[in-house]
């Protein structure tokens, strides 16, 4: 069947099409592609045309897809049965092995999506002190819990509203929308609010508005504003952990600002290596507050799964060697720097960011600072070029507010053609 029979038909019966929705190209228009097998740095279709895969399932994919060792590591966990709702030892493996990357914390609970795992870091922040407010910035996407579903209101530093039909108005109630990177909204939120803000949640390097990086003296002034009143700081990690850095962007902010840690992170995506598996952790002494030992309850029947937990910890060992992210932060600049350029020759204005093998470009003269900015950005050139490159075999994220992914399966002749696509694509 062609993708368009395909979709015709998952139409029928998904809505949309999709369980998730920025699968269905909306943004940009057209047919999804209906995948049926991936291999390395490259997705196959349904029509069998090749793609060269710059999303890597939103993430996760940071060896690329069917990496030997992660398939020899799950194909041996399933051998020994799916799930048993009870303790195996590959979850204190696994997360030993995330421990021992992320000082921050000395204790993690396993879950199985970014969602589940944002959502269960609010409740314990709320229940570690006590408060309801909590404070999260515009552009910033930790999942799809009511309470963080919310966009700004007027003010700077006003209550949101729902961005979701079906949330109701008292549950956003105590969330704070501020804008990213604004160190004066942030002072002015504390100074109203500070008493009563449980914590603040944040993407260090927001990956959900294409990527735009906290700065410096924002992440500095916003951990002295949450220890300063009692709040505590959530770093959401779901898609900076383990792939802007081997320990993630508290790594990068530890480098720049002495001594910083946040006080909750919450990771997932690479740490299930493509299985659904996400964790949240902390202080021994805050993560204790924790069901079965502390009032905070928090669950899963599938949480730490034995195939997931197999999977992920074969990721982990494999991004642990020795070069790997120098070699895939290499990798990516060059991609950055090469569509730039391909820009460039073409007379197109372009702008890009990168670290580790996560990247982002704009159709812009500045790199945005904030999520107004990036939608100020040239969304119709993005959605030609999007197209343009998609019919080459390029296969990028298909809206402008989503980060790209580059994987260690990516090679130097991948990133020569997917220049090349770039070039042609932008001088048409
Ligand atoms: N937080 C961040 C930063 C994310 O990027 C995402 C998903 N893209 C989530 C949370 C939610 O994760 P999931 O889709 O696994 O529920």
């Amino acid at each position: 069947m062609t993708n368009d029979e395909l979709f015709d038909r998952a139409r029928r019966v998904i809505p949309g099409g999709v369980n998730s929705p920025v699968r269905a190209f909306r943004a940009v228009g057209g047919t999804p592609r209906f995948i049926v097998r991936g291999d390395g740095p490259y997705l196959f279709d349904a029509e069998g045309k090749r793609y060269i895969d710059y999303i890597g399932s939103w993430g996760p994919m940071i060896l690329g897809h069917r990496h030997p060792a992660v398939l020899a590591a799950v194909h041996a966990a399933i051998d020994d049965g799916l799930s048993f709702g009870a303790p195996t030892e590959r979850e204190t493996l696994l997360v030993e092995a995330i421990l021992e990357h992320v000082p921050s914390m000395e204790q993690v609970r396993l879950v199985s999506s970014g969602t589940e795992a944002a959502m269960s870091a609010l409740r314990l922040a709320r229940g570690a002190t006590g408060r309801n407010v909590i404070v999260k910035f515009e552009g910033c996407y930790h999942g799809h819990a009511d309470a963080l579903l919310v966009k700004a209101g007027s003010g700077l530093a006003t209550f949101g509203h729902p961005t979701s039909a079906g949330v109701p108005e008292s549950v956003v109630q105590h969330t704070l929308v501020l804008e990213y990177n604004n160190v004066a909204a942030l002072e002015e939120a504390f100074a109203r609010h500070g008493e009563s803000i449980a914590c603040a949640m944040v993407e260090p390097i927001a990956g959900n508005m294409n990527f735009v990086r906290a700065s410096v003296p924002f992440m500095q002034r916003l951990r002295e504003l949450c220890s300063a009143n009692g709040a505590l700081l959530v770093f959401d990690e779901v898609m900076t952990g383990f792939r802007v850095a081997l320990g993630g962007a508290q790594a990068l902010c530890a480098r720049s600002i002495p001594g910083f840690a946040p006080d909750l992170s919450v990771f997932g995506k690479v740490i299930g290596g493509g299985m659904p598996m996400a964790a949240f952790g902390g202080k021994r002494a805050l993560m204790e507050l924790l069901a079965p030992l502390g009032p905070v309850y928090q669950a899963g029947t599938l949480s730490g799964n034995p195939i997931a937990t197999a999977c992920g910890l074969a990721t982990l060992r494999e991004i642990a060697r020795p070069g790997y992210f120098d070699a895939l932060a290499a990798r990516t600049r060059a991609l950055v720097a090469g569509l730039i350029e391909a820009a460039q020759r073409a007379g197109v204005t372009m702008v890009g960011d990168s670290e580790g093998g996560m990247f982002g470009f704009f159709f812009a003269t500045e790199l945005p600072q904030n999520y107004g900015d990036v939608m100020a950005t040239d969304k119709e050139r993005f959605n030609r070029f999007f197209h343009a490159m998609l019919g080459r075999g390029v296969y990028l994220a298909p809206a402008l507010y989503e980060a790209g992914f580059v994987s260690s399966a990516h090679r130097e002749d991948d990133i020569a053609a997917t220049l090349a696509a770039a070039h042609e694509s932008l001088s048409g």
